[in-house]
């Protein structure tokens, strides 16, 4: 399992980062399903693509720790600009699996 931030420069309207998820040991595929703009890919990176966004792999957060209660956890937290490694402000340490709440590892079943 593996989560991934992909990081959009400029910003796309309102958003700076797209989050996803997927059951590859690695990014690698389901990365580049989005970098290509081929029919798995998000529409929101697409129409960041076609609006001219230079769209970073920003983090990469693989293993079996890094499940769909990761990916939840680190949209509802809204600090990726924090902890981007492309956004640059380092502010906050980027998340681990411990740092889940106990509300998200608890919400596995979706
Ligand atoms: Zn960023």
């Amino acid at each position: 399992m593996s989560v991934y931030v992909l990081h959009f420069d400029p910003p796309f309207a309102h958003a700076r980062h797209y989050i996803g998820f997927t059951p590859d040991p690695t990014v690698a595929r389901r990365v580049s399903e989005h970098m290509t703009c081929g029919p798995r890919g998000n529409p929101l990176v697409k129409a960041a693509i076609g609006a001219g966004c230079a769209v970073t792999l920003a983090h990469a957060f693989e293993g079996e720790v890094y499940g769909r209660d990761f990916e939840r956890n680190l949209k509802a937290r809204r600090t990726t600009r924090a902890w981007c490694a492309c956004c640059g402000v380092g502010a906050k340490p980027v998340p681990s699996p411990s740092s889940i709440s106990a509300r998200f590892r608890a919400a596995k079943a979706y």
